[in-house]
C-alpha cells in the first residue's frame, strides 16, 4: 500500500471516528497553507486531507482496511480534488477554521479610480498622419487639504470601537462539524476598522475633489474611427486617495468629402468625359499629400481602377501607408445638339456600330466582380 492514512493522521488502526477527526484537525491547524504556505508543508497538508477523507468515511475505511486504496494507490496528488463526495474541500476548511482560515485585515479606504473615456473627433488628415490634441478632462484629483485620507486638518481616522480596528465582526456558532466562525464586515465602520468622525471640509471626507485639466496627447498615425488609444493613470483618482484609472480616447473619424477611407486605403471616384476616355486625358487629383497629375490612357473603361501606391493613410504602429485607389467613371453625354450628333453617327457608321446588338461577356461578370472587390478590400 503507498500510503499508511492512519500514520499520517498519526492514530491507531481502531481509532474512533472522533479522535480521527481530532487528529485531522490538530494536524489542519498546524499544516494549513495559510500558516505555512512552503511546498513540502503544503504536501503533507494534501497527505492530511486525502487520509482524512479516507478515514472519516466509514465505508471507504472499511474498503482501506480491507486492502484497497479508495485513491487507487496514487499518491497525495488526488489533494483537495479527492473530495468529490459531496464534501467540497472549502466547505470543510470554512467549518473548522470560519473563513478566518484566510485573514483578512480591514479593507483600505483607498480604492483605485473609474476609468474614464473621451471621444476626439478627428478628420481623414489627422488620422492619417498623427496629430497632437489638447484635452479637457473633468475629473477627480487628490484632495490637496488632506492628502487623500479624507479628515479634517489636524485630525485622523480613529480606531473602530467596535471591532477593534479589523474591519470585521466574528461569530462563532456550533454545529455538527465543531465550532464555525463567521465573519462578516463591521457595520460601524464599513469594514475599514476606522471612523471619521471630522471629515474634510474640502472633499467632505472623500479624499478626492473634481477639477478640471488640460492635457496634451499625441495620436499616433493611422488611427481610424472607433480605435481606442489608452493613456494610463489620467483617468480619476480613486476614492481616499487610490491610484487613478485610466483614459481612453475614442477616436471618431470624421467622413472626408472626397475619400472613403477602407482600412489604410482610401478610395475615391472620378468622373470623365466619353471623349477623354476613349482620347485620352491627364487630370489633377486632390490627395492626402497635395495635388497630383495622374495620367487617363486612352481607351480607358468605366469602372477602371488607377492606383496611387502608397497615397493613403500611414499603417498604425507600421511603416509603409495604404493606397489611394482612383475609380474611373465614364460619362456619356446625354444631351446633344445637332452637330454633335451629327458626329457620333458619322463616328458610328465609321466604326461599323450603327446598329451594335451589344455583346454578352459569358463568365465575365464573377471575374470582374471579384477584381472589383478586390480594389475594394471585401
Ligand atoms: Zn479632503
Ligand atoms: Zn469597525
Amino acid at each position: 500500500m503507498s500510503n499508511d492514512y492512519y500514520a499520517t493522521l498519526g492514530v491507531r488502526r481502531d481509532a474512533s471516528q472522533e479522535e480521527i477527526k481530532k487528529a485531522y484537525r490538530r494536524l489542519a491547524r498546524e499544516l494549513h497553507p495559510d500558516v505555512n504556505p512552503d511546498p513540502e508543508t503544503q504536501e503533507r497538508f494534501k497527505e492530511i486531507n486525502q487520509a482524512y477523507e479516507v478515514l472519516s468515511d466509514a465505508g471507504k475505511r472499511r474498503m482501506y482496511d480491507m486492502g484497497a486504496d479508495p485513491f487507487g494507490g496514487g499518491g497525495a496528488g488526488a489533494g483537495a480534488g479527492g473530495f468529490g463526495a459531496g464534501f467540497p474541500f472549502s466547505d470543510i476548511m470554512d467549518a473548522f477554521f470560519g473563513s478566518a482560515g484566510a485573514a483578512r485585515g480591514p479593507r483600505s479606504r483607498a480604492r483605485r479610480g473609474r476609468n474614464a473615456t473621451i471621444r476626439v473627433e478627428l478628420d481623414l488628415a489627422e488620422a492619417a498622419f498623427g496629430t497632437t490634441r489638447e484635452i479637457v478632462v473633468d475629473t477627480a484629483v487628490v484632495c490637496e487639504v488632506c492628502q487623500g485620507s479624507g479628515a479634517a486638518a489636524g485630525t485622523h481616522p480613529d480606531t473602530c470601537d467596535m471591532c477593534h480596528g479589523r474591519g470585521e465582526v466574528s461569530q462563532v456558532t456550533r454545529s455538527f462539524l465543531g465550532q464555525v466562525m463567521t465573519s462578516r464586515p463591521c457595520p460601524q465602520c464599513g469594514g475599514y476598522g476606522s471612523v471619521i468622525r471630522h471629515p474634510c471640509m474640502e472633499c467632505s471626507g472623500e479624499g478626492r475633489v473634481r477639477t478640471r485639466r488640460t492635457i496634451k496627447v499625441r495620436i499616433p498615425a493611422g488611427v481610424e474611427d472607433g480605435t481606442h488609444i489608452q493613456l494610463a493613470g489620467e483617468g480619476e483618482v480613486g476614492p481616499g486617495g487610490g491610484p487613478p484609472g485610466d483614459l481612453f480616447l475614442e477616436i471618431v473619424e470624421r467622413a472626408h468629402q472626397i475619400f472613403e477611407r477602407r482600412g489604410d486605403d482610401l478610395h475615391c471616384t472620378v468622373a470623365i468625359p466619353m471623349t477623354a476616355a476613349a482620347l485620352g486625358t491627364s487630370l489633377t487629383i486632390e490627395t492626402l499629400d497635395g495635388a497630383e497629375e495622374i495620367d487617363i490612357r486612352p481607351g480607358t473603361q468605366a469602372g477602371q481602377v488607377i492606383p496611387l501606391y502608397g497615397k493613403g493613410v500611414q499603417r498604425l504602429n507600421e511603416t509603409g501607408r495604404g493606397d489611394l485607389l482612383i475609380h474611373v467613371n465614364v460619362e456619356t453625354p446625354s444631351k446633344l445638339d445637332p452637330q454633335q450628333e451629327e458626329l457620333l453617327r458619322e463616328l458610328a457608321k465609321l466604326r461599323g456600330e450603327e446598329r451594335a446588338a451589344g455583346k454578352f461577356s459569358p463568365g465575365q461578370q464573377g471575374f470582374f466582380s471579384r477584381l472589383r472587390d478586390a480594389f475594394n478590400g471585401r
